[in-house]
C-alpha cells in the first residue's frame, strides 16, 4: 500500500527525497520480526507504568518467557522509572500532528467545503489514527512536563519544561543517530507548538533500552525555543511540506537509498 505522508521516524529520509511519499509507490508489508515483537512489548511494558495500570503485557505468556524477555522487562522498569519520579503530567504515546499553514487547503469530500490546515495541532487520540491530510505525523512516546525540584529525571531542582521522549527497544544498540536526532527533534518542535503556554526548555530524551545484562541509557538534548537552531528545525520543515504539497519531484538518490522502504521498486535506487 502506498504511503502518503511521512511520520517523525522517517523525516530523516523525507527531507532528502519525497518520492517515497508522493510516487504511489507500494510499500512492502512490514514483517513483524522478533526484535519488533519486542520493541512493541517493551513499549507496552512502559506504557502501563507511565499510565499507572495494571501491567497486563504478561510476561510469561507464549514468546515472552525468555531470559532475554525477562531482561528487557527488567530494562523496562529501570527505564520507565527515570521518568516516573519527576512528572507532574504525562502523556504516554501522544500524537503529534504538524500541518503548516501554506494556504492550501484539504480537498473535501463531496458536500463538504474544503478546510484550511491549522498550523499545528496535537492529536491525543488512538495510536496511528492521522487524519488523511497533507502534513507530517509522528508518535512521541511520552510528553510530559516534569514537576519542578524533583530533577525531572536529572540531579536537583528544575524549572518547568517540556520532556518528549522516544523508547529506542527492540534490539537497538546504535547510537544516537541523525535519524534519531531528526526524529526527536520534529517531535519537540511539534509538540511544543501545541503546547505553547510551556516554558521556553525542552528535552529530548531517546531512551535505548540495551540488550541482557546491559543498563538502559537515555541520550538526551536540550533544545530552546527562539534559537538559531530551534529556527532551524522549524524552517526545515516547513521547507519540506511545501515540497510535499508541490509538484511531485521525482527520486533523489543518494546515500539514503540504502534505508529507502521503496528502494526495490525504485528505478534510481544506489
Ligand atoms: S531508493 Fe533512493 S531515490 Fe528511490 S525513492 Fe528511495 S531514497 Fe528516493
Amino acid at each position: 500500500m502506498a504511503e502518503s505522508n511521512p511520520s517523525a521516524s522517517k523525516y530523516w529520509l523525507a527531507r532528502v527525497c519525497l518520492h517515497p511519499w508522493t510516487s504511489g509507490l507500494a510499500w512492502p508489508v512490514r514483517k513483524t520480526s522478533y526484535s519488533a515483537r519486542l520493541g512493541s512489548y517493551a513499549h507496552r511494558k512502559i506504557e502501563c507504568r507511565v499510565e499507572r495500570t495494571p501491567d497486563d503485557t504478561g510476561a510469561g505468556q507464549a514468546w515472552g518467557a525468555t531470559p532475554r524477555m525477562r531482561a528487557m522487562a527488567a530494562a523496562c522498569a529501570e527505564s520507565a522509572s527515570i521518568y516516573l519520579g519527576g512528572l507532574e503530567s504525562d502523556t504516554a504515546r501522544a500524537e503529534v500532528a504538524w500541518r503548516v499553514s501554506l494556504g492550501i487547503t484539504t480537498a473535501g469530500t463531496a458536500g463538504t467545503p474544503p478546510a484550511p490546515l491549522n498550523s499545528t495541532e496535537l492529536f491525543l487520540a488512538e495510536p496511528r489514527a492521522y487524519p488523511p491530510l497533507p502534513g507530517l505525523y509522528g508518535t512521541a512516546d511520552l510528553v510530559a512536563e516534569p514537576r519542578p525540584g524533583t530533577g525531572g529525571g536529572g540531579e536537583g531542582p528544575v524549572q518547568p519544561h517540556l520532556l518528549v521522549a522516544d523508547w529506542k527497544t527492540g534490539m537497538a544498540k546504535a547510537p544516537y543517530t541523525e535519524h534519531a536526532r531528526w526524529q526527536l527533534r520534529w517531535l519537540g518542535v511539534a509538540a511544543s507548538k501545541a503546547m505553547p503556554e510551556l516554558p521556553r526548555t525542552v528535552t529530548l530524551d531517546a531512551c535505548y533500552l540495551s540488550k541482557e545484562g546491559r543498563r538502559p541509557w537515555v541520550q538526551r538534548e536540550f533544545f530552546t525555543r527562539d534559537t538559531k537552531e530551534w529556527a532551524a528545525v522549524e524552517a526545515d520543515v516547513h521547507r519540506t511540506l511545501t515540497r510535499l504539497t508541490g509538484p511531485p519531484e521525482g527520486p533523489q538518490p543518494g546515500p539514503h537509498c540504502k534505508l529507502c522502504p521503496v528502494r526495490e521498486q525504485c528505478p534510481e535506487a544506489i
